[in-house]
């Protein structure tokens, strides 16, 4: 496709600009791909600063009184970063965009102590003020050494509707907004250097686009722009086959499809955020995860095509799951129950991670991370004191472990689960529950928590991962 294909898009994610070192090695990669190509760089905030951001909001609207300390901290961590960053010239430019998101940062905890509560709203303008901080310490640093840089606020670019905290993302005003803002820039020879994780309303109120979005940042503008290939740097060497801590075995899976990623993203592998799967597979741009501090590392390529390896190409583990089951009053049928519980669930704003429904019993099962237990907690709370929500019962509601076996061959093979079920019944696991993905990408296994580790130990060698 001619020359506007040579695009790179480069993320550094929270650990890969986590302190002068890492930004300034993050930096020195990104000049040499930029004297390549033309090329734009999204970053995460410093680690653990959006974590800070939000415990301070929290602790704000508490009336804890020490939520001015965790603003200082922030101060202090991001100057003693520049300073040992950035030459003098650039010291000024720096400190007036932290002075701003620290001020920023002041108004609303003031605001949520006063109220005594932290909006949704609210918490999105504070929460991504980190990667507004990130941004302008990179371009800084390029700048530095000779690269014209320039931090970019994805709030100018990014379009979404008002979930707050999970927003989605509007294609056609993003996509002319970056036609009109970013490549510009990229024609005068800038290289942008864009936030990850924000976004804004029509309106102009900043959202955020979920937890460790900045993957789904800079997949949205690799695909929008038409990029011949996103590189998520990060600090592993790429998708494993499975949790090494739990398999000392397992390996770096060279490539992958798209479909597989999201499966296994989706199911605990946390390398990627499973959202940022989507736009590059839908205009399939190659996406490639790299480990920053290991550069010699190739790393895993996701693309459309199989590599035609084994059916099974990794299995994950997601600890600490809720398997609630639920149950209709005799009069509510099948559909009827399925209606009120995605209902629930959507108002709610939670992720199931399965769902399973028999019409025959009229029950209805979902699996919920602990993350979302607050929720979860919601809805149990209702359904005992009342003991029924609009004809739904609770019938049980246990903590297991979900392990999950992921391959695009998956479908072809019969044998596939017949192995998978006879490896788990030589170690004496416990299936509780099955569910087996309608992409025909995976198979899904509800386990007793204790058996986590030995049923992912299993199907990893049973299928010589
Ligand atoms: N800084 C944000 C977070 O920690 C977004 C990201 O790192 O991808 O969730
Ligand atoms: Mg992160």
């Amino acid at each position: 496709m001619g020359s506007h294909r040579r695009l790179r898009v480069l993320k550094f994610g929270g650990t890969s600009v986590g302190d002068a070192g890492s930004i300034r090695r993050a930096a020195r990669r990104a000049a040499s791909t930029a004297s390549r190509q033309r090329t734009i760089v999204v970053v995460s905030a410093m680690a653990g600063t959006t974590n800070l951001l939000l415990q301070t909001a929290c602790a704000a609207a508490a009336r804890d009184r020490r939520w001015p300390e965790a603003i200082e901290q922030m101060r202090r961590r991001h100057e003693e970063t520049a300073r040992s960053l950035l030459p003098a010239a650039e010291l000024p430019r720096f400190t007036r965009t932290l002075n701003q998101a620290l001020e920023t940062f002041e108004s609303m905890c003031r605001g949520f102590a006063l109220v005594g509560e932290a909006t949704p709203r609210g918490l999105d303008t504070v929460s991504s003020l980190g990667e507004l901080v990130s941004a302008e310490l990179f371009a800084g640093r390029m700048r530095a050494s000779g690269v014209r840089a320039e931090a970019i606020d994805a709030t100018g670019l990014i379009v979404t509707d008002d979930r707050y905290g999970d927003a989605n993302v509007f294609i056609e005003p993003t996509q002319a907004r970056l036609k009109r803002r970013l490549l510009p820039l990229l024609r005068r020879g800038l290289l942008p250097v864009v936030t990850g994780f924000r976004g804004a309303t029509r309106e102009g109120v900043p959202t955020t686009l979920g937890r460790g979005s900045s993957d789904y940042t800079a997949t949205l503008l690799g695909a929008l722009l038409d990029a011949d290939e996103v590189t998520i740097w990060s600090d592993v060497d790429g998708v494993m086959t499975a949790d090494p801590r739990l398999v000392p075995g397992a390996r770096v899976i060279p490539r992958l499809t798209y479909g597989e990623a999201i499966e296994l993203a989706f199911f605990g592998a946390k390398v990627i955020h499973w959202k940022a799967i989507l736009p590059v597979m839908e205009r399939r741009v190659p996406l490639r995860v790299r480990n920053s501090f290991r550069p010699s590392v190739p790393g895993t390529l996701i693309v459309a095509e199989s590599a035609g390896r084994s059916a099974v190409a990794a299995v994950t583990a997601v600890a600490r799951v809720r398997l609630v089951t639920v149950r209709g009053e005799r009069s509510l049928g099948p559909v009827e129950l399925a209606t009120r519980v995605l209902g629930w669930l959507g108002t709610s704003g939670v992720h199931p991670l399965l769902l399973m429904q028999s019409s025959a019993e009229g029950s209805l099962a979902f699996a919920l991370t602990h993350e979302e237990a607050p929720a979860l907690a919601g809805l149990t709370q209702q359904l005992f004191h009342r003991h029924r929500l609009d004809g739904v019962v609770l019938h049980a509601s246990q903590e297991v472990g979900l392990v999950t076996a992921i391959g695009a061959e998956f479908r072809h093979p019969t044998d596939v689960t017949a192995r998978i079920f006879g490896a788990l019944a030589r170690r004496r696991v416990q299936v509780l529950a099955v569910a087996n993905g309608p992409s025909g990408q995976g198979v899904a296994l509800a386990v007793p928590p204790a058996m986590l580790g030995a049923a992912v130990g299993a199907i990893h060698r049973e299928f010589r991962l």
